[in-house]
């Protein structure tokens, strides 16, 4: 089962791959974990193997190939989980380290022939182990080609093979199923946090609407009030927009909407910043950590580049370019204040706004010049 990644935008896709790629070496590793359980009673079980020195210590081999694979899988899934091997190809380390034990397993035991085999074998199971499911099937290929060695250096034993695959299928079962799970856990999460998104987002300007806002601000308004963190709230409308829509009609007035949208998001991009579309033409920021001088900057570049964008406003409106009004409230929090108090304060300063010509910001105690 495998997911369409064309369907996401960049950002899940790099969510889900890094999902995947954590799950993809959790899933090995209990896979192999599994296996390494299920070796010694296949080994202990003198029916599997054939007596003598030589096959016993190729038995020994299969068990040093699959401590190799365990070890190689856990190293894996610790780097997947915190990317700490990210400047060295995974795999390649994986095989060297696979390669690595088996040699020493090979001086100890010394057959030769089997050892090389088994490396290939445990270098491509090293391989399978971390990668997606597409090389489970090396893995797999991995496994067959030591079961063939095993059988062509010490000859076919049938119940060997037979037990080797029921142990082999058991672990690859739970290892799909657990796989699968997942999958469908993903799918869920990325539904259910794609609802929660859109149930916050203004779908014109992709800009918060009034519960996102208040989603946001409910999460950092106790901590500013709690750490005496400053709190502006700048209250915008486009002016004369009535106007606007007659003349150009409503999709040109969408266009224009979106328009100021961006020019106020480009002065709003720190992560604590929100931007939330309130009303039809009327913009929410909220700045967090700044003095009144700081915000008034951003409110005038808002203000400017909205202006500076130039798009011709209509014949009977104040201004030959579309313009905007801003309210700006500011607290210290040196006294409790709640967010409603200073929206409506915000609010307040935008009508005056209004009243003192447009195109212009009020912050109670002054107004900034009009263009
Ligand atoms: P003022 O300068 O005082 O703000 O005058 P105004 O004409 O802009 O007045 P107001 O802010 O009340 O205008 C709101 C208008 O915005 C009314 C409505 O037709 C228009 N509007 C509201 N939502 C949308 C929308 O989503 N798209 C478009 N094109 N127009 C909208
Ligand atoms: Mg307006
Ligand atoms: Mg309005």
């Amino acid at each position: 089962m495998s997911i369409d990644k064309r369907q996401f935008s960049r950002t899940e896709q790099k969510y889900i791959n890094r999902k995947l790629e954590i799950e993809a070496g959790r899933r090995s590793f209990h896979v192999c974990v599994l296996i390494c359980v299920a070796m010694p009673f296949l080994l202990m079980n003198q029916t599997v193997y054939a007596q003598g020195t030589v096959v016993g210590s190729t038995s020994l081999f299969l068990f040093a190939i699959e401590v190799a694979a365990v070890i190689c899988a856990f190293i894996g899934y610790c780097s997947c989980n915190r990317k700490s091997f990210s400047w060295l190809n995974r795999n390649v380390y994986m095989a060297v380290l696979a390669g690595f034990l088996d040699l020493t397993a090979a001086l100890i035991h010394n057959t030769l022939v089997t050892l090389l085999l088994f490396s290939i074998a445990a270098i491509a199971i090293a391989w399978a182990m971390l990668w997606e499911e597409k090389h489970t099937i090396i893995w797999l290929f991995g496994q067959i080609g030591a079961l063939v060695c095993v059988s062509m250096i010490h000859g076919w034993n049938s119940y060997a093979v037979a037990s080797m695959v029921i142990v082999q299928g058991f672990a690859m079962v739970i290892a799909l199923l657990a796989y699968r799970s997942y999958i469908r856990k993903i799918h869920n999460e990325y539904y259910l946090r794609r609802a929660v998104h859109d149930a916050q987002t203004d779908p014109l300007t992709r800009l918060c609407n009034r519960r996102g806002l208040e989603e946001r601000v409910s999460g950092i308004w106790q901590l500013c009030q709690r750490h005496h963190i400053p709190a502006a709230l700048l209250m915008m409308d486009i002016d004369d927009f009535k106007k606007y829509n007659d003349e150009f009609g409503h999709p040109a007035g969408d266009a224009c909407i979106q328009m100021v949208a961006r020019q106020i998001k480009k002065n709003a991009r720190r992560r604590n910043d929100i931007v939330a579309r309130v009303g039809g033409e009327e913009f929410l920021v909220v700045f967090t950590g700044m003095n009144m001088a700081q915000v008034k900057d951003r409110a005038k570049a808002m203000r400017d580049m909205v202006y500076n964008y130039k798009m011709r406003h209509a014949v009977a409106a104040k201004y030959t370019y579309v313009t905007i009004s801003m309210g700006i409230a500011y607290t210290d929090f040196d006294s409790q204040v709640e967010f409603k108090e200073l929206y409506d304060q915000a609010d307040q300063n935008l009508y005056q706004a209004k009243q003192n010509g447009k195109n212009c910001i009020c912050s109670g105690k002054d107004t900034t010049a009009t263009a």
